[in-house]
């Protein structure tokens, strides 16, 4: 940005979007073209911005992607009117929701249709939106000041390999973002299967306060454990390959994986639901945990784990894993890589 007679003018830096494809127009790519279009307007709001509240925007944003990317929000207002009315009647003859008489059990509280064009749409409105500020505010608008944010600072993506990952990550986004549909779906009209509960103390307050770090160590090992499965030769050259296309990862890295291997992932954060009674906040709790670090570790940008999360590894690690490969296979908690077979390396940024 350059102050010239008072005026600012913004130049174009950065991996845009704006330039055509040889086949033209690609809805997949129109999506983030906005970021092209807007910058200069960006830009000047920005300056009015100071950094501190520039850093909260971002941490805002950064949770808003984590939160509705797979649109898992429609099943939270499904459980929070089930909540609510179970509270009202306050849990009469002391039914579960599953035995309850309530408006779920009607089987007409909206279509599969309805619910899965609400889930697509807004995951892919969250894709685009917040992925494309999230480019433009570091890759667009500090790419000159790159070592002071970012994991791999020299290295960045070619614009082919970036516009190759917006496509694969909205394509997968469809998968997930539909078995969200299906799920919120389920729990609208009936729903007897799930085992989220919703009163406090339906299952003692032992399990209340056990259930959330056995149901996250219990995800974070199996998708350890499938992630190793899937560098095994042959799978990685059938499914995981595609992920590790992207040396250099960024947000929108987070669902470029094979649609194989993303439903298998997302079944493992789903199966708790239908194996363990599990507290529905809590539920949702840990699977927005998981979603944040899933962006957050693929954003290419030195995010550190905070003080109160000493079993969590800092962004570099999986960026070291997408860049040297067979190393940290481990997501959420560091320590599966050590105490399965030792893999690995923190290499801090200076080192790379
Ligand atoms: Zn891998
Ligand atoms: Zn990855």
């Amino acid at each position: 940005m350059t102050y010239n007679n008072g005026k600012i003018q913004v130049e174009k830096k950065g991996i845009t979007f704006g330039e055509k494809l040889n086949n033209g127009y690609n809805p997949m790519i129109e999506g983030v073209r906005w970021t092209d279009r807007y910058a200069m307007q960006l830009e000047k709001i920005w300056q009015y911005i100071p950094n501190w509240l520039g850093q909260i925007f971002v941490a805002i944003a950064v949770f808003i992607f984590a939160s509705g990317i797979q649109g898992d929000w429609i099943s939270i207002v499904v459980h929070l009117f089930k909540h609510i009315e179970l509270h009202n009647q306050n849990y009469v003859q002391n039914e579960t929701a599953a035995e309850s008489s309530g408006w779920w059990t009607k089987d007409k509280n909206g279509s599969l249709l309805f619910f899965m064009t609400v889930a697509t749409t807004s995951s892919y409105a969250i894709y685009f939106g917040i992925g494309g500020f999230l480019h433009w505010f570091y890759y667009v608008r500090q790419r000159d000041k790159s070592h002071e944010w970012k994991c791999q600072p020299e290295k960045f993506m070619s614009p082919e390999l970036e516009r190759h990952e917006i496509m694969i990550g909205s394509l997968s986004l469809m998968v997930v973002s539909s078995m969200s549909g299906i799920i919120s779906w389920y729990a609208a009209n009936d729903g007897r299967y799930l085992k989220l509960y919703y009163r406090l103390d339906e299952y003692g307050y032992v399990w209340l306060f056990l259930q959330a770090p056995i149901v996250f160590m219990y995800q974070d090992y199996l998708t350890y454990l499938t992630h190793r499965f899937y560098h095994y030769p042959l799978m990685y050259k059938w499914f995981h390959k595609l992920h590790h296309k992207y040396k250099q990862p960024t947000a929108f890295s987070v669902s470029a994986i094979h649609p194989v291997e993303i439903l298998n992932v997302q079944l493992i954060l789903a199966s708790p639901m239908l194996l363990v009674p599990v507290h529905w906040i809590l539920f949702y709790i840990i699977l927005f945990y998981t979603y944040y670090h899933g962006i957050i570790d693929h954003s290419g940008i030195t995010f550190k784990a905070y003080w109160w999360q000493p079993w969590q590894p800092d962004a570099i690690f999986h960026d070291n894993h997408h860049q040297y490969f067979h190393v940290n296979y481990g997501f959420n908690i560091f320590i599966w890589d050590k105490v399965t077979i030792d893999t690995t390396i923190i290499l801090p940024k200076e080192q790379l």
